[in-house]
């Protein structure tokens, strides 16, 4: 062998032994970071939860610092107070979700402050409150759309109303039957101004169970809701609501509640739970 070549030999041998320790010392530096990874796991799994929950924290702060001094200071952006769940308002008489009946009666007093005339085909001037006259407009004109007349036979009835249409029935009908109409003075819808009973342009069955075979009927069945009424007075409800089945009688709720409330099938004394 030449001297040269065992030069050459000589220089290979060295890289190969310094190859050697490189790849030797990144093992040993492998191996001693998967050591501490399963001392950490241990730590983690075994008993001493304590210190593993120190550690966990402590690496939380470290990273938190990290992301503090890497990123430049966010603006916190304010949590959004958690929305409280409304409750229902069905004791005020000027809500819209006010509950009238035989044993929650209105002050012969109570007159809504914001009862406005409404623009709909009627034999007579009628109002309601402004809210549900709006919605019982764009309800008629709905229904026109669809070839259905509708007519508003009544709408406010004030405390006085009330008792002078009481006193018809009774005089008309009896004291039995005028006790289970909606016309009790105090205990009637009518005087929040948000009821209204509906009829068809010829007359037929006006203000009779029979209306629900009219055509009326069945499109204010599927769409009085869309327009925040409910049918108040279901068939079979009457021990509930004191009043017997008045499929001309509707109520405005408004339109959210009215979907959900009709969507139940419930009246509003067993929806509300009253
Ligand atoms: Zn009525």
């Amino acid at each position: 062998m030449k001297r040269s070549e065992r030069r050459f030999y000589a220089k290979l041998y060295t890289v190969i032994v310094l190859c050697g320790l490189i790849v030797a010392g990144l093992l040993v530096l492998t191996l001693s970071g998967g050591a501490q990874r399963i001392r950490s796991t241990a730590a983690n799994s075994g008993s001493n939860t304590a210190s593993a929950m120190a550690s966990a924290s402590a690496n939380a702060s470290t990273v938190s610092t990290a992301a503090a001094t890497a990123v430049p200071t966010a603006v916190p952006t304010p949590t959004a107070a958690p929305t409280p769940t409304a409750t229902p308002d069905t004791t005020s008489d000027d809500s819209l979700l006010k509950i009238v009946n035989r044993t929650s009666r209105l002050d012969q007093n109570y007159v809504p402050e914001d009862l406005v005339q409404v623009d709909v085909a009627s034999s007579h001037t009628i109002y309601l409150r402004s809210e549900a006259a709006s919605a019982l407009e764009e309800m008629f004109s709905a229904a026109e759309d669809d070839g259905v007349n509708l007519v508003l036979i009544s709408g406010y009835r004030s405390y006085e109303d009330e008792t002078e249409l009481y006193n018809y029935y009774v005089n008309l009908y009896g004291k039995d039957h005028a006790d289970i109409i909606d016309d009790m003075p105090g205990a009637s819808e009518h005087q929040l101004g948000l009821a209204v009973d509906l009829g068809t342009s010829d007359g037929t069955c006006r203000l009779d169970e029979c209306f629900d075979t009219t055509g009326e009927s069945a499109w204010l069945v599927n769409h009085a809701a869309e327009y925040g009424w409910i049918l108040r007075y279901p068939q079979g409800k009457q021990d509930i609501t004191g009043v017997i089945y008045s499929p001309w009688n509707y109520r405005y709720v408004g339109r959210d509640m009215a979907m959900k409330i009709s969507a139940s099938g419930l009246t509003m004394e067993e929806y509300f739970g009253e």
